[in-house]
């Protein structure tokens, strides 16, 4: 057989008509008349599918009765310009091989239910829709731009362990991590006896890899790491993963305004990045089901974030309740903020994106700067449309006798703290950091709704499948 080089369908899409192509993919959907059929063909490189244009007398009625939706083939023809309107080319097929039948009545992925909420329940085939295509290569762009975002910079991608003896920041719960046998664990004097556990020790699995990103950004001045982070918080929220990915850059010599400028520029950079690479992603997305949705990307790119400190979010909060708006959950001075107000603050009042900074030290982690009121710290969050809150970060403590008096008063182990105090005790230095997490920034990008739809296998409480 005389065939050309297989075609990824994104490219022959913009292809000049006139050679002869082979193209390679999954069926969408078959239909026509007894003379001529036309199937519309996906590989997977687009949201857009080619069209095959099939002369019914050339082909056996046999094959062509068992190419319908899901089937895999292979398609040689020559490229034409299409007469009908959709497409500027089609594939005026000569030659059709199939390699898998797909039984059109059990194939999970039917045109009449493609409903989320269906989805997820044959997560294992969701990723061959359109739908998730488009997520799945929208991550994908996200992943990239953020590596070439802060590698541009001269950042050193760190990576951090995924099994650790620290709770980075009392940040989740965290899911253990042993190789004991549950049903016969060794106890020492009536407690469990974790030396005899694998590491000698007990270990779970991170929840942040910030501490260690500060070993490495007080040695080699600016790193951030991208990886898996696991919390065993059993908060079944649209927003809550339990295994999700974060993005935490870490920098030396950067106080609080640096961070905050590094910040807004990343997530400008991404929300740019987008634009400009996944438009046909985006603008399905934003045709199926968010028709605000690239709109809202342009919208966060043209302006400056709103700087603000907490305590003058939570006076426009008091005011708003004063003023007659009902929210869940009550606010006041020392409270966390829910996703409500925080929507409430960029949606409704300064309508764009938020950074709040100095916080009440008590909702915040140990190691955030301490301001000299004694009472706040210096921590920011980047509050964003539809979402809340998409960024968490901070300076640090940099002060060695500050750092070690914020984990006393916590009540918290310095001894098991050494190692990260250390970096206070040798050489310290102003520095910051955030932590980006990965699926918050794709339900931004995306428009989606839920976070179990932005990453390929969701872990929810109760949910850990395949
Ligand atoms: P939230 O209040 O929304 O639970 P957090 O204050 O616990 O967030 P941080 O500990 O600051 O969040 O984590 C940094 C970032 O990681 C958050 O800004 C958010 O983007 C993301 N993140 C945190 N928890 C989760 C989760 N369970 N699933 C997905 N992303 C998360
Ligand atoms: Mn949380």
């Amino acid at each position: 057989m005389d065939r050309p080089v297989r075609t990824k369908v994104k490219d022959l899409l913009h292809s000049e008509p006139g050679q002869k192509v082979l193209a390679k993919g999954w069926v969408r959907t078959k239909r026509g008349n007894k003379q001529v059929k036309f199937i519309a063909l996906n590989d997977g490189s687009t949201v857009n599918n080619i069209q095959i244009v099939v002369n019914t007398e050339l082909f056996d009625e046999n094959l062509l009765s068992q190419i319908t939706t899901g089937a895999s083939i292979a398609v040689c023809g020559h490229l034409v310009a299409s007469v009908g309107s959709g497409q500027a080319v089609e594939i005026q097929a000569e030659e059709i091989e199939l390699y898998g039948t797909c039984d059109p009545v059990r194939y999970p992925i039917q045109k009449k239910d493609t409903s989320l909420e269906y989805l997820r329940t044959v997560a294992h085939m969701r990723l061959r829709t359109n739908t998730f295509g488009a997520v799945l290569r929208i991550r994908h762009a996200m992943a990239f731009a953020i590596h070439k975002f802060f590698n541009d910079k001269g950042f050193v991608y760190l990576n951090t362990p995924l099994i650790t003896e620290s709770d980075a920041e009392g940040a989740g719960d965290m899911f253990q991590v042993t190789t004991m046998d549950l049903a016969n664990i060794p106890m020492h004097g009536g407690k469990v006896d974790f030396s005899k556990d694998f590491f000698g020790k007990k270990t779970s699995l991170t929840v942040s890899g910030q501490l260690e990103g500060e070993l490495g950004a007080t040695a080699v001045g600016e790193i951030y790491t991208f990886g898996p982070t696991f919390r065993a918080e059993n908060s079944n929220t649209p927003r809550h993963l339990a295994e999700f990915w974060m993005i935490e850059p870490e920098m030396a010599f950067y106080d609080i305004q640096d961070d905050m400028d590094l910040a807004e520029e990343f997530v400008k950079y991404l929300v740019q990045y987008a634009l400009d690479n996944c438009m046909d992603d985006l603008s399905f997305l934003n045709d199926k089901y968010d028709n605000g949705l690239i709109e809202r990307l342009r919208s966060v790119l043209g302006i400056e974030f709103r700087r603000v400190t907490y305590t003058e979010g939570i006076e426009i909060l008091e005011e708003a309740v004063r003023g007659g708006h009902q929210f869940e959950y009550p606010v006041h001075w020392g409270t966390d903020l829910q996703s409500e107000h925080e929507r409430y603050l960029v949606e409704t009042h300064f309508q764009r994106p938020v950074i709040l900074t100095d916080f009440p030290k008590d909702i915040k982690a140990f190691y955030m700067k301490l301001n000299d009121d004694g009472k706040t710290v210096r921590g920011m969050d980047v509050l964003f449309p539809k979402i809340g809150e998409i960024i968490g970060g901070s300076e640090r403590e940099a002060s060695l006798e500050k750092l070690e008096g914020r984990i006393d008063e916590l009540g918290m182990s310095r001894k098991n703290l050494e190692w990260y105090i250390d970096t206070r005790r040798y050489g310290t230095v102003p520095h910051s950091g955030f932590g980006l997490g990965f699926e918050r920034l794709l339900l931004f990008v995306t428009g989606m709704s839920n976070i179990r739809d932005v990453i390929p296998f969701p872990r929810t409480p109760k949910n850990a499948e395949f």
